[in-house]
């Protein structure tokens, strides 16, 4: 609030009362944060007074949500194999476990196929040795 009055051509103005407060200035204000598929954050314009109110803020605000998905590819319309494929790209996760099974999977084709040689080699070191049995029995 201004008082001001006029004495002569002299204009004098004084504001009374206290400073004025701006609302929530000193407390600390969290905002919902979410990051779409470029890595670009996105905050949402509330000032929420605890961390866990704008964490829930960002899952649940529609605004935020859409933004979100800028640059995200629509799972739900994808065939099967192309979610696998953005799975093994984006979830380092399931890309791991992936490459741990088809390690695991070349290592055992590598071991029946140590293991098959010596029993074709012995195969044919069986029917290499038939005419020898025979001669040893006649
Ligand atoms: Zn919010």
């Amino acid at each position: 609030m201004r008082i001001g009055f006029r004495i002569g051509p002299f204009y004098f103005s004084q504001r009374i009362g206290g400073r004025r407060r701006k609302r929530g200035a000193q407390s600390p204000a969290f905002h919902g944060t979410v990051v779409d598929g470029y890595g670009q954050e996105h905050h949402c314009e509330h000032r929420h007074r605890t961390l866990e109110a704008a964490r829930k803020c960002a899952k649940t605000d529609p605004r935020l949500r859409s933004l979100a998905m800028i640059g995200r590819p629509d799972v739900a319309s994808m065939t099967p194999e192309e979610y696998r494929q953005h799975s093994y790209d984006t979830d380092p996760l399931y890309r791991e476990r992936v490459n741990r099974e088809r390690e695991e999977a070349e290592r055992t084709l590598r071991e029946w196929k140590r293991r098959r040689a010596p029993m074709s080699e012995a195969l044919i070191g069986s029917q290499a040795r038939l005419p020898d049995q025979g001669t040893i029995r006649s």
